[in-house]
C-alpha cells in the first residue's frame, strides 16, 4: 500500500495544552508522526496541489487566521504559543474580531490546541498528504494511507481544536466529490468523536458520517457524539453515531464496527475515508478503550472485505512506543 508523509508535518511542536485544570506538555507530538514513519517503509512526499481543496472546505478568514495569527500574537507582546483564553459564546449578537485575542478564541474550540509559527506549514503538509492519497486511490489502488499529522477530525469549517487544525478527511471527501464521486462515507474509528468532520457534513446528503467512539458523556469533545445526532436537512440519516463506554474491547468494538459498514454499504459509497485513531489502544494515555495491537488487523480486514476504495487518513494515537505498531497492523488488514 501507498503511504504518504512530508516531513514538514514535524515542525508543529507547542510547548504544552491546557488539561484537567493546568498546562501539561503537548501529548500531539512530533514523535508520532516519527514513530509511525519509522514503521512504515517507503513513505512518499506528497506533491504539491495547492490551496484550493483545502478551501474547498474551510473558511477563508479561519484559513488566514492559522497563517498570521502567530506573527500577529507575538507582534501585540503575548508571549509562548498562540492560544485562546476568552471566547465569544455561542448565539450572542455579532462580536468584533479585531485583536488577536479575539481572534483565538473564535477560532478555537477549546484551549489544548496552540498555534506556533510552524503550524500552517505542517497542516498544510498534513492536507498535502491526504490528497495525494485521494490520487493513488484514484488512480486504482485499493487502499491508500496518509500519515496525517497534525490529525484532522475535530476541526470544523472555522474553528480548530483538539490537536487538529485542517479537517484531512473532510478536505479529501470533498475533493473526492469535486473530482467527479457522486457519494463517499467517512468511518471515524479514532477514541473521540470526529465532531468537526460531523459539523462539516451535518446537512449533507452526498457525504455520509459514521463514528465509533467514547461516549461524550466521559470523553472528548462532551458536546457532541450522541446517538440521537444523525443530521438535519438534506443530510439527515447521513451521520451515524455509535457511542461506546469506556472499557471496550475489541469484541463490542468489533460489533459497533459491522453496524457502522452495514450502514454504508447501504449508502453505497464510491469511496470510504477511514479516520483512523490509535488512541483506542489500551495503554493509550490519555483514552480508555482496550484493543491490543492484533485487534486494528483483525477490524481493518473487516472493512476490506466490503469491497470498497479505501483511503486511511491518520488521526490520534498516542501510546508513542506502540503507535507504529499500531497503525503497521491496521494497514496490514488491507
Ligand atoms: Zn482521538
Amino acid at each position: 500500500m501507498r503511504g504518504f508523509f512530508d516531513p514538514r508535518q514535524l515542525a508543529h511542536a507547542p510547548a504544552s495544552e491546557l488539561h484537567n485544570g493546568g498546562f501539561v506538555p503537548y501529548a500531539e507530538t512530533p514523535a508520532r508522526a516519527e514513530a509511525v514513519a519509522a514503521a512504515l517503509a517507503d513513505l512518499e512526499r506528497p506533491a504539491d496541489r495547492g490551496e484550493a481543496p483545502i478551501l474547498a472546505v474551510h473558511d477563508t478568514g479561519y484559513v488566514e487566521f492559522l497563517k498570521t495569527a502567530p506573527a500577529r500574537w507575538a507582534a501585540a507582546g503575548r508571549p509562548g504559543d498562540v492560544i485562546g483564553y476568552i471566547w465569544p459564546i455561542a448565539a450572542r449578537r455579532p462580536v468584533r474580531l479585531e485583536r488577536i485575542d479575539a481572534l483565538a478564541g473564535r477560532y478555537s474550540l477549546d484551549a489544548s490546541t496552540p498555534l506556533t509559527a510552524e503550524t500552517w506549514g505542517a497542516a498544510y503538509w498534513s492536507a498535502q498528504s491526504v490528497l495525494a492519497a485521494l490520487d493513488a486511490v484514484r488512480g486504482g489502488d485499493r487502499a491508500a494511507f496518509a500519515l496525517c499529522r497534525p490529525p484532522g477530525h475535530h476541526a470544523g469549517r472555522d474553528y480548530l481544536g483538539g490537536y487538529c487544525h485542517l479537517n484531512t478527511a473532510a478536505i479529501a471527501a470533498q475533493a473526492a466529490i469535486d473530482g467527479g464521486m457522486r457519494r463517499v462515507a467517512i468511518l471515524d474509528i479514532d477514541y473521540h468523536h470526529g465532531n468537526g468532520t460531523q459539523d462539516i457534513f451535518w446537512s449533507r446528503g452526498d457525504v455520509f458520517y459514521a463514528s465509533i467512539h467514547a461516549d461524550p458523556a466521559t470523553d472528548y469533545p462532551f458536546y457532541w457524539g450522541h446517538a440521537d445526532e444523525i443530521g438535519e436537512g438534506a443530510g439527515e440519516g447521513a451521520t451515524l453515531n455509535l457511542p461506546l463506554p469506556q472499557g471496550t474491547a475489541l469484541d463490542a468494538f468489533r460489533r459497533a464496527q459491522h453496524k457502522a459498514l452495514a450502514a454504508i454499504a447501504a449508502f453505497a459509497p464510491d469511496l470510504a475515508i477511514v479516520s483512523f485513531g490509535a488512541d483506542t489502544y489500551v495503554g493509550d494515555p490519555i483514552s480508555g478503550f482496550a484493543l491490543r495491537t492484533e485487534d486494528y488487523e483483525t477490524l481493518a480486514r473487516d472493512i476490506a472485505a466490503c469491497g470498497w476504495p479505501v483511503l486511511i487518513a491518520m488521526e490520534g494515537g498516542y501510546a508513542v512506543d506502540a503507535l507504529g505498531a499500531n497503525v503497521a497492523s491496521f494497514l496490514a488488514g488491507f
